[in-house]
């Protein structure tokens, strides 16, 4: 505990600094009612009371310079409200719900916000995993002042660090170089990054640091001495032209120095250009009309005139850059832009986001989506004309970013299962996950993760993937590795099927399959241009060949089945024949004449019908109606559709005819019978049934037809249609 003396004069410090705050609210917002912000602040007093910082200040210190930081984004008083109560969650007995019933769901959802984002470490030594954390930040925002806050926080850190232990010195300024200062760099804040990326240069790299520090330091007199004398020739000229602007220089800043001088390769005595002007103009005509001027002064560097007005970059950075060498041989950088451009350039999404009172409307939600358009982590787009496409690619940033239990970030599309999680850390992970633990929690296999949760697969040996799985799913990798292992043990039961029918159609030949030679197999398969006896039997297995086929190869020439000599088909032909009623050759597998079809008992399809086969295992080839519901379902596994078509009738009369079931759906009156028969017997149609209810005065008549083709069915329901009294016809799938 302090003595009274440095008691009062904490306090002295943070009224001054809270009346500093108040006064710049009060300048910046003069309509905004502040008193939620006199409440924060009295809030935060009472609640970090006896806390201090490191540097031994009382913790109300920090808050209070965020809000400062914050007042100068011109922070609504919401915004300023939560930056003051920042820290009261993670650090004091607050509650979030406390403050919901203190300062309202808005500071409440903010603070909220920003201790959830302060709960993960983002401290990373991976490139790809510190692009990957800063996605997964504005992907947890829902709303933009979470972001400025922490970019306040983190400021207000590093402006304090010294006063860390080494080690903690060198983890937060990596953090700030890796994570805070791009995310300023994002939203444009040109002035935060800056500031930023000097700060953590310093700490973590005090060595390089300090060599750029004195290496400035030695030149800067002659490098201001150089600046004040181009500008005084600058300023000369614009008076000249009738041009008002404002010409500023500047020695540039440390960390773009150092920057310079790892791409460059070059040493610090190297360096040359430390020196940057800026022209800042009132007009755009203008900004060109300076661009000419100093190209006229002095020799632009070829190459290095870069037109950022015409196309911005992608966090909407507008200016004219040129580099040019002044009379004596020394280069210097110039940028030229309006006020409205400094303005961006410097403060960024600050600038143009006018925090509204009130609550967070459909507006701000606009915003955010813009935000996260604008975050392109991906690429850095050094090619202005690249913006539109890449703007393009982020408009639906559809990504989840979720941790491994040791803070690896695995990132998966939007919606994404525990399943998918367990693919992407591992195949056989994924095969042999029987459930999940997210945020320490159990959760179904089928649970929709969220960015930042953390979750672990439960595994069990020898548990395999369910075709299940393939609806729940996400990501490619996960389908497709499921769909793969699905296919390779479908195989093996289809091997298991094939060799079963070989080995009853043998018993027909009385050939012992243990006599068979495997060299005898092998040559049937490469007859069939398949690789191995293997693959022959899963096709019998899928039905792609017949096992009495592959059989009459095997047994020796004029050798005859036994049995029923009715029986010609084998294995599934009996079964197909049964389904076709002794038509199996209306519909042929094209470019596999002698495959084993058969109608689909879901849909029926008919001559004439679009109709698309599916191999089944062990039963041949399904052929559905396209328009059978089944079909989508069957997709999953395109390998095994194959093409259909109807055989053409050879004549008109000795045609198959399918039976088809109508709904008519009528009045109930005298004679509606007799008329529907008359009208279906004109077009000498086979009655198989038929069928009638009544309730209410109407009738629904079931009637099985014999049907040849779509045609003839059209016409049949086409003409029961025009009977007077016939409401709806329907035909059923299922008969
Ligand atoms: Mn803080």
């Amino acid at each position: 505990m302090g003595t009274l003396r440095q008691q009062i004069a904490t306090n002295v410090l943070t009224v001054t600094r809270f009346r500093d705050l108040m006064k710049k609210l009060e300048a910046n917002r003069p309509n905004d009612d502040l008193e939620i912000v006199r409440k924060a602040y009295e809030y935060s007093q009472k609640y970090h009371a006896g806390q201090t910082r490191a540097s031994g200040q009382p913790y109300l210190v920090h808050p209070l310079e965020v809000a400062c930081v914050l007042a100068e984004m011109k922070m609504d008083p919401i915004g300023i409200a939560a930056g003051l109560l920042h820290d009261s969650v993670e650090d004091t007995s607050i509650t979030i719900v406390d403050i919901g019933k203190e300062f309202g769901d808005q500071v409440a959802h903010i603070v909220e916000g920003v201790t959830k984002i302060s709960k993960i470490d983002f401290a990373t030594r991976e490139e790809q995993q510190a692009e990957n954390l800063r996605k997964m930040m504005l992907a947890m925002v829902d709303d933009i002042r979470v972001v400025l806050i922490k970019l306040a926080d983190r400021l207000h850190n590093m402006r304090t660090l010294e006063h860390l232990p080494p080690e903690r010195q060198q983890t937060i300024a990596r953090e700030t170089l890796d994570i805070y200062a791009p995310i300023a760099h994002r939203l444009g804040m040109g002035k935060i990054r800056g500031e930023l990326e000097d700060l953590g240069f310093r700490y973590l790299d005090p060595i390089g640091y300090q060599q750029v520090h004195d290496a400035v330091e030695a030149r800067r007199k002659e490098g201001e001495a150089f600046l004040s004398h181009v500008e005084t020739v600058l300023r000369d000229k614009l008076k000249e032209a009738g041009i008002t602007a404002n010409v500023e220089s500047r020695i540039k800043r440390l960390f773009s120095i150092h920057k310079k001088l790892q791409r460059q390769r070059i040493t610090v005595e190297q360096v040359y250009d430390l020196c940057a002007m800026r022209v800042i103009t009132r007009s755009v005509q203008d900004c060109y009309a300076v661009l000419g001027i100093i190209h006229n002064l002095w020799r632009p560097v070829p190459g290095r005139i870069k037109d950022f007005i015409a196309m911005p970059r992608p966090n909407f950075y507008q200016s004219l850059h040129t580099s040019v060498i002044a009379e004596n041989g020394t280069p210097f950088e110039v940028q030229i832009r309006t006020e409205e451009m400094h303005k961006m350039a410097e403060e960024g999404i600050a600038a143009h986001w006018k925090y509204k009172d009130g609550s967070v409307s459909a507006k701000d939600e606009q915003r955010l989506a813009w935000l996260r358009q604008v975050v392109d982590w991906q690429r850095d787009v050094s090619d202005p004309n690249e913006f539109l496409s890449t703007l393009k690619i982020d408009l639906y940033p559809e990504e989840v970013y979720t941790f491994t239990p040791k803070g690896k970030v695995v990132v998966l599309p939007r919606d994404s299962t525990p399943i998918d999680f367990a693919y992407t850390v591992h195949t056989e992970v994924g095969h042999s996950c029987v459930g999940a633990k997210v945020n320490g929690r159990m959760v179904p296999l089928r649970h929709k993760l969220h960015s930042g949760d953390i979750v672990e697969i439960l595994t069990q040996l020898g548990h395999k993937p369910s075709r299940d799985w393939l609806a729940v799913v996400k990501s490619s990798r996960a389908r497709n590795k499921i769909k793969h292992w699905l296919n390779v043990h479908q195989r093996e039961r289809a091997i298991e099927i094939g060799r079963k029918l070989i080995e009853k159609e043998a018993r027909k030949y009385r050939i012992s399959l243990k006599a068979v030679k495997d060299e005898a197999l092998q040559k049937i398969a490469s007859d069939y241009g398949l690789g191995r006896p293997d693959d022959l039997m899963a096709g019998i297995g899928y039905g792609k060949y017949s096992a009495r086929q592959v059989l009459g190869r095997l047994a020796p020439a004029g050798t005859q089945p036994s049995g029923e000599g009715e029986d010609q088909g084998g294995g599934f032909a009996s079964v197909v024949r049964r389904v076709f009623g002794g038509d199996a050759n209306a519909i042929t597998v094209k470019g596999h004449g002698d495959l084993l079809v058969y109608r689909a008992r879901c849909c029926n399809p008919i001559r004439g019908e679009d109709i698309v086969g599916y191999v089944t295992r062990g039963k041949g080839v399904a052929v559905h109606s396209k328009n059978c519901p089944n079909v989508t379902n069957l997709l999953y596994e395109p390998e095994r559709r194959i093409d259909v078509q109807w055989t053409r009738a050879k004549d008109e009369g000795a045609a198959a005819a399918y039976p088809v079931k109508l709904t008519l759906f009528c009045d109930d009156k005298w004679g509606m019978l007799k008329q529907i028969t008359a009208v279906i017997s004109d077009t000498k149609t086979n009655i198989r049934n038929i069928e009638a209810r009544t309730a209410n005065g109407q009738a629904n008549i079931d009637v099985v037809l014999d049907i040849l083709d779509l045609k003839h069915l059209e016409t049949i329901v086409s003409g029961v249609r025009k009977i007077p009294g016939v409401h709806d016809v329907q035909r059923l799938q299922k008969i």
